[in-house]
């Protein structure tokens, strides 16, 4: 691509663009009484238009029908849960069976690990990123624990060499082949939540499989950002949440995914509730657990329909839009940003920024290290009505997403960062 760092440029390619119509399907925050700059759909997508009727339709079944509702509303709470599957096959690459919604993120990786992290002998070893996300370290961490094993002996960290932030994909397939016969699980996460790599999911799956070992990956900054080919790849099962890039709201409902070739498995342990149990025989209330024979047969409660309510219309959106087109207008977005970054670099007779993430390996996220003035660079992006995340010492993440942010946003963010950098010089 020949970018330009220009404000006609930024503002031709927003002509360009044929999904420009959808920013404003999304309430943009306001900002010192102007329309903010909005770069944190990696952190909390904004709301759609659309959410607040979706929500107001099931208070609205709830106030007419009572428990009624779960029958004769719009969309029946009985079966809610079932609109997804349809809604998310083309977002992660799954089929429809493959995918429940259902609790949240945390949650849904504990009940997964419960059923994929299967320690037997000498194979109980998990292989994981270094610096995951704090939560998913405990998670680990504890169901080391709760098998009676110790995780500073069982959990294994695959660290970024000296001097660099980004895990070298060879280093990883090199941990799960050293630890071949004594792995059990490989967990990694999609996109790493504070450099923005992006992990080589198909080929960690493979070299996973080969030393028989499972796999499984948390897709937190993943799910709706980038392309996944869950099925495909032979993903053994995966979650995400659905309030960063899928724009479902604070805390809304979590999305899971187990392979086919395990959804038949009855035996497959789980810590089992009666929203998985036989749909048929579901208010029978019998004694013995007859888990669905999809992913459906993880669910333990019955469905929470309000944030799901918020997650239906958002996922509406990305149905619209395309997910294939999205992805397009992605590339070249944060293919945008990425230029605009490294050109602020060369007004300066040494580099003002390192860019943390990977050019052959992100999504929507770039992740940058202020050398210089970080903190005064993101007091005046704030002044300035900009929303990017800061994360000490020295480090802002911004992530322009195709639904609703611009080039021309871009282009701004980088105007800032340049104009505070130069003022500091004089
Ligand atoms: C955002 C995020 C979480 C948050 O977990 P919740 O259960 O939704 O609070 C967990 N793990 C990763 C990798 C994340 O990025």
């Amino acid at each position: 691509m020949n970018y330009t760092n220009t404000l006609e440029y930024a503002k031709m390619m927003d002509e360009k663009d044929s999904l420009k119509s959808y920013r404003n399907k999304f309430y943009i925050p306001i900002v010192h009484g102007k329309e903010c700059i909005y770069l944190t759909g990696n952190s909390l997508g904004l709301q759609p238009k659309t959410t607040q009727d979706a929500v107001m339709d099931e208070l609205e079944d709830w106030a007419n029908y009572g428990v009624e509702g779960h029958l004769h509303a719009r969309n029946p709470w009985y079966s809610y849960h079932e609109l997804f599957p349809e809604l998310l096959t083309d977002i992660v690459g799954a089929k429809a069976e493959e995918i429940v919604v259902m609790n949240q993120l945390t949650v849904n990786l504990q009940l997964l690990l419960t059923t994929f992290y299967r320690p037997h002998g000498k194979r109980n070893k998990i292989i994981c990123e270094a610096k995951a996300f704090p939560s998913d370290q405990y998670a680990l961490a504890s169901h080391v624990l709760t098998r009676g094993l110790n995780p500073e002996a069982c959990i294994i960290e695959v660290h970024p060499r000296e001097g660099s932030q980004v895990i070298a994909h060879e280093d990883i397939v090199t941990a799960i082949q050293q630890h071949g016969d004594e792995t059990a699980l490989v967990l990694f996460g999609g996109v790493n939540y504070y450099t923005g790599q992006v992990f080589n999911m198909k080929d960690i799956v493979r070299v996973s499989h080969t030393v028989g070992a499972l796999c499984g990956f948390d897709l937190a900054h993943a799910a709706g950002n980038i392309e996944l080919e869950l099925h495909d790849w032979q993903v053994d099962f995966a979650c995400w949440c659905t309030y960063k890039y899928l724009n479902s709201g604070p805390g809304s409902v979590g999305g899971v995914f187990i392979h086919e070739k395990h959804i038949h498995n009855a035996s497959l342990p789980r810590l089992a509730g009666w929203w998985g149990h036989n749909k048929e025989r579901r208010f029978k209330m019998e004694k013995t657990f007859d888990p669905i024979p999809t992913a459906e047969g993880w669910q333990l409660s019955n469905a929470p329909v309000l944030s799901m309510a918020a997650h239906k219309a958002a996922l509406e959106v990305f149905r619209e839009a395309r997910f294939t087109d999205l992805i397009e207008k992605s590339k070249l977005l944060t293919g945008y940003l990425f230029h605009v970054l490294k050109d602020i670099n060369h007004h300066f007779p040494e580099p003002v920024m390192d860019l943390l993430t990977p050019e052959d390996a992100h999504g929507c996220q770039v992740s940058i290290v202020m050398k210089k003035d970080g903190k005064r660079v993101f007091d005046r992006l704030i002044k300035e009505s900009v929303i990017a995340d800061w994360r000490e010492p020295d480090v802002i993440r911004v992530a322009p997403v195709p639904l609703y942010n611009t080039f021309e946003d871009v282009y701004r963010f980088g105007t800032i960062i340049l104009q505070t950098l130069k003022d500091s010089d004089n």
